[in-house]
């Protein structure tokens, strides 16, 4: 077996596709140390700048203070603290939903919730370019799995149409990880009506950036039903980790009940909950941090201008711009990172073959300088590589 690994690494590294880590020695920001050297970075997920933000530091001392570090047995066994608890509760009345449940990452929310409402008679149907924790979670129910050609609403109607599930979920990303563009979801929600399907958002990158006060992109759409269940994560715009499900009642509490990975798992300390609750108050009171983005998106929008790579069609924080080839789009991010300028190189199997990118990643933390020195490296990496 260790052989058949080494085979496979070293192939890996043939085709341009070996991944490699970082070491990052200063706090996630948008100026950050990586390898020893500073850095403008356009890599995180920070996209309101909270991740090193002053009052949730000191929240996090307090409360670790108050509460210890760790919370030391699963929530069904005496895991669940009060600021758990509170934080369920302020995220549920933040998106307007009747009942939210923490878990400890994304991947685990997605795996624990959609393996726990479906099973072996039942049908998921997942856009080609989601997120592959919820492809990870629909292999773990058992459910029949349909994909559809990306946002293809007809396409998804079709497969709606002739199935015989006896429950069906439709799961997609509301913001698209790798491309930034957002999926049909009030097409969805109509199609759940007509066939009798429950639609999954996961809004990993559009909570805390798009909707009223960063409510999310069913704020966005103004979407309200009791066939939608949410996800959010609480490690990207929220500025911490962990992630939370929201929907009806009923919903909640089979969770709580059924879902593996929360219960067989011991919850994140309570003192990160703690300073995800004042991170919550900071995202419903950061309309300047999302008029700030907003400001850049379309500054980076409008001023990039590259004859080679285009940029993706998309209005959120994420920014792909698409180079096609594996080695390709490794050599202009390492063309960058020789300037000082971090993007990260995204290949398959992440994004399709013959699409390989740089995705760029801006945050409310980046300033118009920041974004005039991207696109100033960009176009001299054109006139050279
Ligand atoms: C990041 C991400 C996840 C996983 O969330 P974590 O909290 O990082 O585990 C799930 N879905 C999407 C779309 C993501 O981008």
């Amino acid at each position: 077996m260790l052989n058949s690994l080494k085979l496979s690494l070293d192939q890996r590294k043939v085709d341009g596709l070996l991944r490699q880590r970082r070491l990052l020695d200063s706090p996630q920001a948008e100026h950050i140390v990586a390898n020893n050297e500073h850095f403008l970075s356009f890599c995180s997920n920070d996209y309101l700048g909270l991740a090193n933000h002053p009052d949730l530091i000191a929240t996090m001392q307090s409360a670790a203070q108050a509460s210890g570090v760790g919370s030391g047995a699963s929530n069904l066994i005496t895991g669940h603290h009060r600021y758990h608890d509170n934080l369920e509760k302020q995220l549920a009345k933040f998106v307007q939903m009747p009942a939210a449940l923490l878990f400890s990452t994304g991947y685990m929310a997605n795996i624990g919730v959609i393996s726990a409402l479906m099973g072996r008679n039942d049908a998921v149907f997942a856009d080609k370019l989601n997120h592959a924790c919820l492809n990870d979670g629909a292999f773990l129910s058992r459910a029949t799995f349909h994909r559809f050609p990306h946002n293809d609403v007809v396409a998804l109607e079709a497969l709606l149409k002739t199935s015989t599930a006896k429950h069906k979920l439709i799961a997609a990303d509301a913001v698209f990880s790798m491309d930034g563009d957002i999926s049909p979801l009030p097409e969805y929600l109509s199609l759940c009506e007509k066939y009798d399907a429950y639609l999954y958002v996961d809004d990993a990158h559009g909570f805390g950036v798009l909707g009223e006060h960063g409510q999310g992109t069913l704020n966005h759409f103004k979407l309200k039903s009791p066939r939608i269940i949410m996800m959010a994560t609480l490690g990207k715009a929220a500025g911490v980790a962990g992630a939370f499900v929201a929907g009806e009642q009923v919903v909640i509490e089979y969770l709580i009940q059924k879902a593996n990975s929360y219960v067989y798992s011991t919850p994140a300390p309570p003192a990160l909950s703690a300073t995800l609750s004042a991170s919550v108050n900071l995202i419903e009171q950061g309309d300047h941090l999302r008029s700030h983005l907003r400001t850049l998106i379309a500054y980076l929008k409008d001023n990039l201008n590259c004859k080679k790579w285009q940029l993706m069609p998309s209005d959120t924080a994420v920014q792909p711009l698409v180079v096609g080839g594996n080695h390709e789009a490794l050599a202009l991010s390492e063309y960058l990172q020789s300037c000082g300028v971090l993007v990260p190189a995204i290949r398959p199997p992440t994004v399709p073959v013959g699409t390989s990118r740089l995705r760029i990643s801006l945050s409310a933390a980046h300033s118009i300088e920041d974004i005039q020195k991207l696109i100033k490296v960009l176009h001299q990496a054109e006139t050279l590589l």
